[in-house]
């Protein structure tokens, strides 16, 4: 009886107040987590706009990279439109977007060209791309691309990297997919032959890296990575497997690496 009462009692207790965290006006993160002084000091303002169509979902992950795009480019050139299916009544001007031919998607399908094979932006080109980007999960990017008939026809273009994703907070699916922002900073950097652009436009992202694993976080090797390893625990799933066989540069590596560490495919 006596251990049910302190129970009742402790149960009752009000809950502690939340503890009240100094928020950074600009970045909306915790002041002890701020990038804002790594951004550019004056925003970037390229010939190419950055359009950015988001899941719904995204803006409310805590590690979104949109919001250094948007602080970080003057807001003419980067436009966003938020939904799970594009263009709709509400998107007010992404149907004019999408008929320019000035318009090209970055999404890496079967059709999409290497980002290098496009003319590049010179002072003396009237060349202005609209790049258009899917920023959510990988799962998430596909069903918006299924569901949006609109960009099916938009030139596709793909960024080969040899590098991984220098993001490794949000496990990637293969070592060289790369976050949203990365991808518009390459996009960027290539077509307007500008590497300073990159570099100005990822800093903010290794700073925030940086405050993750200071603060505990788990560094997520891609799905590649952990079988490389041997430290991907689950059957590879058809679509997975899928994924891998296309973008993997050389076939006989993912065969290989199947193979060797014994890896079950999982048919179904
Ligand atoms: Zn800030």
């Amino acid at each position: 009886m006596d251990d049910d009462l302190l129970w009742n009692d402790l149960m009752n207790l009000p809950a502690d107040p939340p503890v009240k965290r100094d928020i950074c006006s600009l970045c909306k993160r915790p002041v002890v987590v701020c990038f804002c002084d790594q951004l550019p000091s004056e925003r970037l303002n390229p010939v190419c706009k950055i359009v950015l169509l988001q899941h719904p979902a995204e803006e409310k992950r805590p590690l979104h990279t949109a919001t250094i795009l948007s602080l970080a480019l003057t807001s003419d050139k980067f436009i966003i439109f938020r939904g799970t299916k594009f263009p709709q009544s509400k998107h007010s001007g992404l149907h004019a977007i999408l008929n320019s031919p000035d318009t090209v998607l970055v999404y890496p399908t079967s059709e999409a060209v290497d980002l290098n094979e496009l003319p590049k932006v010179t002072d003396s080109s009237s060349l202005r791309y609209n790049l258009v980007l899917i920023d959510g999960t990988w799962p998430q990017a596909k069903t918006i691309y299924n569901k949006s008939k609109a960009l099916h026809s938009l030139k596709q273009v793909k960024i080969s990297t040899p590098r991984g994703s220098e993001f490794t907070i949000r496990t990637q699916p293969t070592d060289n997919c790369l976050s949203t922002l990365e991808t518009a900073a390459e996009a960027l950097a290539v077509l307007e032959n500008k590497p300073t652009v990159k570099h100005d436009l990822l800093r903010p992202l290794s700073t925030m890296c940086s405050f993750q694993f200071s603060y505990g976080a788990v560094v997520h090797e891609s799905k590649e990575c952990r079988l490389k390893n041997h430290t991907y625990p689950k059957l590879i799933g058809k679509r997975l497997r899928k994924l891998l066989e296309n973008t993997s540069t050389d076939r006989s590596y993912f065969t290989e690496i199947v193979e060797n560490h014994n890896l079950v495919l999982n048919k179904s």
